[in-house]
């Protein structure tokens, strides 16, 4: 028998634990961790609440998760509850996919402003993330400033400008739609340090800004490289391209019959985060390219601010006893093996890039990699070994029987047009886990 501990619920931790049956079938047993009594990562997390068919991808873990020789093992955190030394001690593998959940510092001056926001802060909020759920961002101003190009950035700028029609169907957290519902917010501006070109936005998201009730994208046209130009790009790119082009063209008459801008400010990298204690403007920096970077101008200028949330990429949290790569914010490894029987994967693996599904091969290579180094696993206690010591330190362990009843009660909560209303407190989650009864 092959034990294996997976740190993390999220995708990258949902296909190790697939390719680890797929490989061994009922001779490995799998326990996969989570600091949080919910499982699935950013799929809850940090997908967006609108895009509830992306969501849908947790059906296929939870097939996984129902299987005998893989449990859930919630409201356990690595690192604080149980050490990486102790669930070596007791499993032959530990794979660490905990993704990588803190944003990548500003480094502006006036970043700790009030109303800064990271985007995993914020993508937090409005997705009833427990440790997001208080943050609170003002939305009473008329102007928020969106930092970066990516699909993120796409997200955010969407979520600010939508209405509460638009939310229909989402399970966006009502605290953050009685927010939205009180904004004040007129202007997006999304900062893109470089051009049309270098956007990594996709097609849908990116389309999705041209059909919102209430706002309307602008791009300046004279941001956009020559059409000819755009034969160099790969066919999504120039969708995208294309895309930014049909909002150029945008007649006035279009754009005044919808009271909110989103507009791409491209060639503009921040320089300063401006206010007293309270952000009140970006200065800016014009910037060329100069080989695929961007390199400032010396042309500065300031955009009127009430709201920043900077979509400018995430990192790992260090974990006690685990090389870590600061400069790339993830563990060290070697194609996923970091330390012998320590392994990593997804976004703690490689660093915050790709879709959900390029977790999927990172998983499976990784348990090719644990094959060779495991062979038939070893007479290590694994599970029960796991429940002896959770026992011994009063663990309140959420199972995934648990979190079924957690399902279940936030959708029996949720708003008529709404999937579910997520708990945004872990003491509720776990209430409604134990209905009254406290957990085993
Ligand atoms: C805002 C946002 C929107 C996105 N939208 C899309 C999209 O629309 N489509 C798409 O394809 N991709 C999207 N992605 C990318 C996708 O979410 C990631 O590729 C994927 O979630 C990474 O998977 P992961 O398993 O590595 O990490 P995560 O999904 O982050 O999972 C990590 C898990 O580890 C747990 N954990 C962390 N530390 C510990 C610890 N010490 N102990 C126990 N558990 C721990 C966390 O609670 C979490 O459940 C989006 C990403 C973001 C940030």
């Amino acid at each position: 028998m092959r034990h294996i501990a997976v740190i993390g619920s999220g995708p990258a931790g949902y296909y190790t634990a697939e390719a680890a049956q797929k490989m061994w079938g009922s001779e490995v047993e799998i326990d996969i961790f989570d600091r949080l009594p919910v499982p699935y990562g950013l799929i809850r997390s940090g997908v967006a609440p609108d895009h509830q068919s992306i969501k849908g991808v947790s059906r296929r873990y939870e097939a996984v998760a129902l299987s005998d020789n893989v449990r859930f093992i919630g409201n356990v955190t690595v690192g604080e509850d149980v050490s990486i030394a102790e669930l070596q001690a007791l499993y032959d593998a530990v794979v660490l996919a905990t993704g990588a959940p803190h944003d990548k510092p500003l480094g502006l001056p006036g970043a700790e402003l009030t109303n800064v926001h990271g985007s995993a802060a914020f993508v937090g909020w409005y997705n009833g993330h427990p440790q997001f759920a208080d943050l609170a961002p003002d939305l009473s101003g008329q102007t928020a400033v969106v930092i970066g190009n990516g699909n993120v950035a796409l997200d955010v700028a969407r979520i600010l400008a939508k209405t509460h029609a638009e939310f229909a169907g989402s399970d966006i957290v009502g605290l953050a739609l009685d927010a939205l519902d009180a904004s004040g917010i007129e202007r997006i501006v999304v900062l893109g340090r470089r051009g049309p070109h270098q956007i990594a936005m996709t097609p849908k998201e990116l389309g999705e800004l041209g059909q919102l009730e209430r706002a309307s994208p602008l791009v300046d046209p004279a941001d956009l490289p020559d059409p000819g130009d755009d034969a160099v790009l790969e066919p999504g790119q120039r969708k995208s391209v294309n895309l930014l082009r049909a909002f150029a063209a945008l007649g006035d008459a279009e754009r005044a019959a919808k009271p909110i801008t989103i507009e791409f400010d491209f060639f503009a990298a921040p320089r300063a985060i401006v206010g007293d204690d309270r952000v009140k403007a970006v200065e800016v920096e014009t910037t060329r390219l100069d080989n695929g970077r961007a390199v400032g101008t010396g042309a500065t200028y300031t955009i009127p601010a009430n709201l920043v949330v900077a979509c400018i990429g995430y990192q790992t949290s260090p974990i006690p006893g685990v090389p870590f790569e600061e400069s790339a914010g993830r563990f060290a490894n070697d194609e996923g093996r970091i330390l012998p029987g320590l392994y990593c994967v997804g976004w703690a693996r490689r660093g915050p890039s790709g879709t959900i599904g390029t977790n999927r091969p990172d998983g499976f290579s990784v348990v090719e990699k644990i094959a060779e180094d495991i062979g038939d696993g070893s007479t290590k206690p694994g599970r029960a070994g796991f429940d002896r010591l959770a026992d011994q330190r009063g663990l309140k362990v959420v199972r995934f029987r648990d979190w079924q009843k957690i399902d279940e009660a936030e959708q029996q909560r949720a708003r008529d047009d709404a999937p579910r209303e997520k708990f945004t407190d872990i003491d509720r989650m776990i209430e409604a886990a134990s209905k009254g009864q406290p957990l085993p």
